[in-house]
């Protein structure tokens, strides 16, 4: 009998770190297993990543997590989508909203229906067909009715937080679960001459901490998989150029819109997220076309309260470790790679490597296969988020800067040409392999960058203009009859708001 691994050792406190603690406490609830995690107060964390996507349900029901308290413990306000404004021309403003659009006919996607109707004159964006779009508009906000009859139930909404109180507040959770906490700096990694595994952490106060399976946690650092088993890294900077982020919190002005904002910038763009006490703002930009202190004059002049902080400057390079799994180690979180936070999907590809490795969970012989699987899937995971999050640069008309006549004519991955082939041609866009985006967002975020289509299904485009229009203007009707009935976000989030002194 092979024996099951029994000390496994996680390397970072950051969204990361915790995330890979509560998620591996909750399933082998420690007993003959023991889970220790290092993080070193001197180093911190990165501390941003306040936009999630609707998939983060998924892990925090995994956990048995309360929704209302984590909403308390976290600050969170509720997320119905993405507005990108500026984007493919100036002036352009579309939502990428979790909800599809309108209600699929007779085995015909929606927009099909859609396009047709655009020929008849209709000249309503695909937006007023998604009531999440529709709610996010209008700042309103419930939860998903669970009568799949109700036009409601096809609400799907995730957060905005604070992202350090969620690593405290899964912190909490791991360490009820037996998981042991150590603060302090890892100075040395010690491995095996043989193998090259990683068998012990020296800290610089003398600890020492041995373990069997190591999760890099570390950070954009990914010290155990980078610097200690000198795993490369892909860079795709020149696909997607971004180098740096300058963040800042800003004062609340005004209702907390239920949705996060990207604005186009000359050189990149800026985000604005509301959590409950505070605006979250970040400038992403390319250096090769703006210097830091024009940067932060962009951010700061873009903000819509007070700066309660002075921009906080993090450089990355967009890309993935060559292996994310190497002998006993899998790096998890910025140490794993680093996709710019545009479509808000770095939470996401850390719950996503935490639940693979469970559902690939080794005994203590670690098969190959078990890492080619993990690596395989990890891959395809980055690359499939990569495409779509440069479908948003590259689909653009804007010729009013450098950056922006760079990113118009870069070359573009075969995957992503074939996607942007496929919609242009006949507005077809298909799933594939179980990919994270599906074909909602990508029809929304092609057409919200001015890709349309030259033609569309011929089937549909067979059917009397009239009748299409009807049902069209039917749906759309009913998607602002629902939300008229919607609470406002604010009214909605107050139930969850811990009442504040002053
Ligand atoms: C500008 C920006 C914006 C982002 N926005 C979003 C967003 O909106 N949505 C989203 O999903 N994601 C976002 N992300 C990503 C998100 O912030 C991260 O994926 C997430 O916070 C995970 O970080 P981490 O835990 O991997 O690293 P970190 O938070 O950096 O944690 C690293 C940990 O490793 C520890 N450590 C490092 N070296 C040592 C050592 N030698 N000894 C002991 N401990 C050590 C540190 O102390 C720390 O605890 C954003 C990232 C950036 C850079």
């Amino acid at each position: 009998m092979i024996p099951p691994l029994k000390e496994i050792v996680i390397v970072g406190g950051g969204s990361a770190g915790w995330m890979t603690a509560a998620a591996l406490s909750s399933l082998l609830a420690p007993k003959d297993v023991t889970i220790t995690l290092i993080e070193s107060d001197e180093i911190g964390i990165v501390g941003v990543g306040e936009a999630t996507i609707p998939d983060i349900l998924n892990f925090n029901q995994m956990l048995g997590i309360d929704e209302a308290d984590f909403i308390r413990a976290t600050n969170a306000t509720f997320k119905l989508g993405i507005e990108f404004i500026d984007w493919g021309r100036q002036g352009d403003r579309y939502i990428h909203p979790f909800s599809g659009h309108g209600v699929d006919m007779n085995g015909f996607d929606f927009h099909q229906f859609w396009l047709h109707s655009q020929t008849a004159g209709n000249s309503h964006p695909i937006d007023d067909y998604s009531l999440c779009a529709v709610a996010a508009r209008h700042g309103k906000f419930v939860h998903p009715d669970p009568n799949p009859r109700s036009i409601r139930s096809h609400i799907r909404y995730a957060y905005h937080f604070d992202a350090s109180l969620y690593a405290r507040y899964l912190r909490t959770y791991a360490e009820k679960r037996g998981v042991r906490r150590i603060e302090g700096k890892i100075k040395a990694v010690v491995q095996a001459p043989e193998t090259g595994h990683i068998t012990e952490l020296k800290l610089e106060d003398g600890q020492s901490v041995a373990g069997e399976f190591f999760f890099d946690c570390s950070g954009f650092r990914s010290l155990l998989l980078g610097q200690t088993l000198g795993i490369g890294y892909v860079d795709w900077s020149h696909w997607l150029p971004c180098n740096t982020a300058q963040a800042v919190p800003s004062s609340h002005t005004g209702p907390l819109i239920p949705y996060t904002r990207a604005t186009a910038k000359t050189s990149g763009w800026q985000w604005r997220i509301p959590t409950q006490t505070r605006t979250g703002n970040g400038h992403i930009y390319c250096r090769d076309f703006m210097s830091d202190d024009e940067a932060a004059s962009v951010l700061l002049s873009g903000l819509d309260g007070e700066a309660l902080a002075s921009p906080r400057v993090i450089r990355f390079t967009t890309g993935h470790r060559q292996a994310f799994w190497d002998k006993n180690c899998i790096a998890i979180g910025l140490s794993a790679g680093f996709l710019e936070p545009l479509e808000s999907t770095s939470i996401y590809l850390i719950q996503e490597g935490v639940s693979r490795f469970i559902s690939l969970f080794p005994n203590a012989s670690l098969p190959n296969v078990f890492r080619d699987e993990y690596n395989r899937h990890m891959r395809t995971e980055f690359e499939q988020v990569r495409d779509f999050i440069i479908l948003h640069y590259a689909a653009t008309e804007r010729a009013d800067s450098p950056f922006w006549n760079y990113c118009r004519n870069m070359s573009i991955p075969d995957t992503l040409k074939h996607k942007i082939a496929l919609f242009r041609e006949g507005g077809r866009a298909f799933r594939h392999e179980d990919e994270l985006f599906s074909r909602p967002s990508w029809v929304a975020v092609f057409l919200g960058q001015n890709i349309n289509p030259r033609a569309y299904d011929p089937v549909v485009a067979n059917l009397p203009p009239a009748d299409v229009m009807a049902s069209v203007e039917s749906m759309r009707e009913a998607m602002i009859d629902a939300v008229r009935q919607m609470p406002t976000h604010e009214a909605y989030l107050a139930k969850y708001r811990i009442p504040r002194a002053g």
